[in-house]
């Protein structure tokens, strides 16, 4: 197997970051980028000597523009490479949705152009020294794929399948090789020299999910997914866990957990639970009006959840 030159530059080009966090969620809607943009402040504010990236790798609805206050921002492609867009001097954020004519763009692309886009942000974004990259991932195709390989004990020949066709850009960001097949032996091997090199290890996956059945379904299988391909699980948050009535303080339960929620999920998966956030107004005004809440409002339940 020829080595995919893209995936080579990507490998070079991201050596030296610390950390590289891919948020997953299998289903949409449930906070990936919501969660994205918390992370990104909370690890900024934690310490101004610590450089966070956000990469927007959501080609079907890129938010994080809006989110973090930065919408119809141009971005400059120099010698380097594309410039980030600074939101504070060590938040920066490379978005899809900066480079598209209009937000209705991409949602008609197809795989191959999805992630020829994103191959080409992760190996072409000049992000200059960053501790964390954090990678707004779109969501997830595996499911679907997933389900019909499993019903036909065909698993790992499937599970290649779907990581070579939906996610070959994975292979950029992994240090270990592919369990479910051998051919990515090589990709592995390189990312691990790169690690020894620059400091930089391989990506671990962050999963969001809220604590209902229907995103909880997705998110295992995105856990599965993860697992197959020896990427490592740093945890699972949960979003919009309960809601406290600002009036009544009443608490309650918008999203049943009627299987237990993710607690009981992470249990079962031996998969770390990170923490639980609220169903909160005040951050979905903060999201849509591209808002810190950290800055905003310091003692805000979802803040001190999320610290
Ligand atoms: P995803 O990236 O999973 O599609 P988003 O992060 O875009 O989901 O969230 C979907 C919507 O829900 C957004 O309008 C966002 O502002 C809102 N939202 C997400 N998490 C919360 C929360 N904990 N409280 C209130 N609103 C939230």
């Amino acid at each position: 197997n020829m080595p995919d030159p893209a995936i080579e530059i990507i490998k070079n080009r991201l050596s030296n970051v610390k950390h590289k966090i891919l948020i997953l969620s299998g289903k949409g809607g449930v906070g990936k980028s919501t969660v994205t943009s918390l992370l990104g402040h909370a690890l900024a504010a934690r310490n101004p000597d610590i450089n966070v990236g956000i990469l927007d790798a959501d080609i079907c609805g890129p938010s994080q523009p809006r989110v973090l206050g930065v919408h119809g921002e141009q971005v400059h492609n120099s010698g380097s490479g594309w410039s980030p867009v600074y939101i504070k001097d060590n938040l920066s954020l490379m978005s899809i949705g900066f480079l598209l004519g209009s937000p209705d763009d991409a949602v008609i692309w197809r795989g191959p152009k999805k992630n020829g886009m994103i191959k080409q942000f992760l190996s072409e974004v000049d992000w200059g020294e960053l501790d964390y990259l954090l990678i707004d991932t779109p969501p997830g195709q595996s499911h679907s794929v997933l389900t019909m390989s499993q019903l036909n004990g065909r698993y790992n020949k499937f599970v290649h399948f779907i990581y070579l066709l939906y996610r070959p850009w994975l292979q950029a960001l992994r240090t270990n090789t592919c369990r479910a097949c051998s051919t990515c032996a090589g990709a592995g091997a390189g990312a691990r020299e790169g690690a020894g090199a620059g400091g930089g290890g391989g990506a671990r996956a962050l999963l969001v999910t809220t604590p209902q059945e229907a995103a909880l379904l997705d998110v295992r299988k995105e856990i599965a997914f993860c697992r197959k391909v020896d990427l490592p699980i740093l945890g699972v948050v949960e979003n919009m866990t309960l809601f406290v009535c600002p009036n009544c303080k009443t608490r309650s339960e918008i999203f049943p957990a009627s299987t237990g929620g993710a607690g009981q999920m992470c249990v079962e998966l031996a998969a770390p639970l990170l923490g639980r956030l609220p169903l909160d107004p005040t951050l979905a005004r903060c999201c849509d009006n591209g808002l810190d809440l950290f800055e905003e409002l310091p003692d805000n339940p979802t803040v001190l959840a999320a610290r």
